[in-house]
């Protein structure tokens, strides 16, 4: 393992990275109690970084992170693993362009998910969910391995959602942008708004995307976020030295 260019190791960076994304995941308000992670691809071997499951995103630290070979055996860290990590290794191991793996209980994408249909182009950032999201049955790999394609969004009715991406930047902006856009479209469920025209939804998509860049931008202001956000339990940091265990459900 060589050094990143910040000077940190690179043990130390995918902590640090995670802890990032999970902190400025509930500053967006994607922190909905116990459940949720953020992992990341260990890449050129088969394991994965992510957060542990007794903690909330926006209470996640650095000892909260841990590393887990495809079989969830854990590599490094000793904390109780969500049994969600089983989609996250399969989702590395069928998608090899995908290094950053998002899974929130938002509420608003919970809201929509349990709508059991996709979101609607009801705003110009939809569009870069445009033919991109799908809806997976329930929680098991065995069923988000089956519809994901090459999608970057997947919607499980009943439980809430999973962004991808080939970068954290990505996968992280991604999912902020999905919550915001799942309480547009549920705040206007029942109403006539209509959608956006088809013929504008790529050339929006590639706009928003492409062009300007959006999702990095918004990783930075995501960033910016997390620098102050400060959770009202963040210091009850204490020893955690259970042994892992697989959870009775997915989370
Ligand atoms: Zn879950």
């Amino acid at each position: 393992m060589g050094n990143s260019t910040n000077g940190l190791g690179l043990s130390e960076e995918m902590i640090s990275r995670i802890v990032t994304a999970c902190r400025a995941l509930a500053a967006n308000g994607c922190d909905t109690g116990i459940g949720g992670h953020v992992s990341l691809r260990s890449e050129g071997e088969e394991a994965l970084w992510i957060n542990a499951f007794d903690r909330t995103l926006g209470e996640v630290s650095p000892n909260d992170v841990m590393k887990l070979d495809f079989d969830g055996n854990l590599l490094e860290g000793n904390r109780f693993v969500s049994y969600g990590w089983e989609f996250h290794a399969g989702i590395y191991g069928q998608r090899h362009d995908v290094n950053c793996i998002v899974h929130t209980h938002s509420f608003w994408v919970c809201a929509l998910a349990s709508l059991a249909r996709p979101l609607k182009m009801r705003h110009n950032l939809c569009t870069l969910f445009y033919k991109d999201q799908v809806m997976s049955p329930d929680d098991h790999f065995e069923s988000i391995g089956r519809v994901i394609g090459d999608s970057s969004t997947v919607l499980i009715p009943w439980h809430g959602g999973i962004t991808v991406g080939r970068s954290l930047p990505r996968a992280a902006a991604l999912h902020v942008t999905l919550d915001q856009m799942a309480r547009l479209d549920v705040t206007l469920e029942g109403s006539d708004a209509p959608e956006l025209p088809e013929e504008a939804r790529l050339p929006l998509r590639r706009l928003i995307d492409e062009k300007s860049g959006y999702l990095e931008q918004t990783w930075d202001l995501m960033v910016r976020q997390a620098a102050g956000y400060v959770h009202p339990h963040s210091e009850g940091t204490a020893e955690h030295t259970r042994k892992p265990t697989a959870a009775a459900s997915v989370f």
